[in-house]
């Protein structure tokens, strides 16, 4: 399936290709569609990429997306409680988290989660900025938010193995969550009764 076109238009069909959960035909089909698209709509994507990694940062301190040089809203918010720490896998988490309005402490952003198969592992991860803010004794629960699958249960797994030595208060969600999925896609309801009946680990 690689290699089949010459120059720029295979450069492209790589490059979508390398993107997640695009394969082979996708990424030839959307290069095709870029190709034969007006040069206003390809511009506008092409600038959309190229602002989002000049303007979107990352928060120093959670990992979350952020437009601040330094640490994003969520951090610096006064109001939130700096005693809890949810950890999840994806900014996208925090987003559908937020949405509940159950939780009000901070976020720590792991950035994926423990995954042989694709080469990750704790590494990879941001498990030790993690381990560097539970050395805060003001924390006094952890909540480990990462997505109901195979992965995601390794993770929590994990992380509360690492985190028992620390007499932090540790839970997971509750079950009830579609099980294989993304945490993103249970909706608000399901999500934050998750999170209320969250069970210690
Ligand atoms: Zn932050």
């Amino acid at each position: 399936m690689s290699g089949m076109y010459e120059g720029a238009i295979q450069d492209l069909i790589d490059a979508l290709g390398r993107l997640p959960g695009i394969g082979p035909k996708s990424a030839q089909r959307i290069a095709f569609h870029i190709l034969q698209s007006e040069p206003e709509i390809a511009a506008a994507l092409v600038d959309s990429i190229r602002t989002v990694k000049e303007r979107v940062k990352f928060c120093t301190t959670c990992g979350n997306v952020s437009e601040e040089d330094d640490e994003g809203r969520i951090c610096r918010d006064p109001r939130r409680d700096n005693t809890s720490i949810c950890v999840v896998e994806e900014s996208k988490d925090v987003i559908a988290i937020e949405r509940t309005r159950e939780f009000r402490g901070k976020y720590h952003v792991l950035g994926g989660a423990i995954s042989p198969i694709d080469g990750i592992g704790p590494e990879q991860l941001r498990i030790r900025e993690l381990m560097a803010r539970l050395s805060d004794p003001e924390i006094v629960e952890v909540i480990l938010a990462t997505d109901p699958n195979l992965e995601g249960e390794a993770t929590a797994t994990y992380l509360a193995r690492l985190i028992k030595p620390l007499n932090i208060k540790t839970s997971r969600l509750a079950s009830g969550l579609p099980v294989g999925g993304d945490l993103e896609y249970a909706d608000e309801v399901t999500l934050g009764r998750a999170f209320e009946g969250r069970r210690s680990v």
